[in-house]
């Protein structure tokens, strides 16, 4: 469904250049569930913006469903940022927020799909509230039902949970996991959670340090009904959390500090 091929990208010029991304190849089959893990600074949100045609890389290409993404973000394409606060329209009652990608469509069909949506998130009786009565975690399943109304190609999710607290992230991780079985929907997550990428993933993609270049593409072998207490539990869990983070930890160097005369890096990509 997705192909990312060689991305490269450098910000800046001459003395001033810092390489965010190294030769990245990523594919997420139809769906499947992604999760991109690395430390902060290592280029994970250039990647996303990359991946939405928010930005224009250096070098490589992307394409979804076989269709070049360039310069804007292609149609089949939602995302869910962190930040719920600022992705929601305050003065829009939340039926309104979540039919906002849905202009065009008939009232009946569009009024349907709202319902549908917010049902898929455990909220199907708040059509007629406002963002700033629910709580955040409420919130949060309001944009992820926006971002589902469209029924996409692809969710790209930028640490959709890292807002919120301990409790509500869990019950919103085994939500999107449960929109993952009943919807088959084809999702690319970016966190720095190791933790969370193992538990949510079919595959783990771990990037470097700045700049990044993907160091494993590791399949989650765990059973495929995941539970916050029994899967975070099993040994396998517990290995494979300790193996990204070994990658991360020893992989990972401060973040670029440009140099007179510094120039896009060619080493060697690892894997
Ligand atoms: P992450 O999302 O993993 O924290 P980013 O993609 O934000 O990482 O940043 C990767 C690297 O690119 C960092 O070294 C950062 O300082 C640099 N960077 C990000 N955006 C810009 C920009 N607009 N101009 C120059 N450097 C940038």
């Amino acid at each position: 469904m997705l192909e990312v091929r060689g991305l490269h990208h450098v910000y800046g010029r001459g003395k001033d250049a810092v390489t965010a991304l190294e030769r990245i190849d990523i594919t997420v089959a139809a769906h499947e569930l992604v999760c991109v893990v690395g430390p902060s600074g290592a280029g994970k949100s250039t990647l996303l913006r990359a991946v939405s045609g928010l930005l224009n890389p250096t070098a490589g290409s992307v394409t979804l469903a076989g269709r070049p993404v360039v310069g804007s973000p292609p149609p089949g394409l939602a995302m869910v940022f962190q930040d719920y606060a600022r992705s929601l329209f305050p003065w829009s009652r939340i039926g309104s927020n979540v039919a906002f990608p849905l202009a065009g469509i008939a009232r009946q069909e569009r009024r349907h799909r709202v319902e549908t949506a917010l049902q898929a998130v455990g909220l199907p009786d708040v059509t007629r509230r406002y963002p700033w009565e629910l709580s955040g975690g409420m919130q949060q399943r309001v944009a992820i039902a926006r971002a589902l109304v469209t029924n996409p190609l692809l969710l790209l999710m930028d640490e959709p949970f890292a807002s919120v607290d301990a409790h509500t992230r869990a019950d919103l991780e085994d939500l999107l996991l449960r929109i993952k079985d009943e919807h088959g929907t084809t999702t690319l997550v970016v966190t720095h959670d190791i933790d969370e990428a193992v538990y949510l993933a079919d595959r783990v993609i771990v990037l470097s340090g700045s700049p990044a270049n993907v160091l494993a593409d590791l399949t989650v072998d765990l059973p495929s009904s995941r539970d916050q207490v029994l899967t975070r539990s099993l040994p396998r869990f517990v290995s494979m959390r300790a193996q990204v983070a070994q990658l991360i930890r020893t992989r990972h160097s401060p973040p670029h500090v440009p140099s007179r005369g510094a120039s896009p890096s060619h080493e060697r990509r690892e894997t």
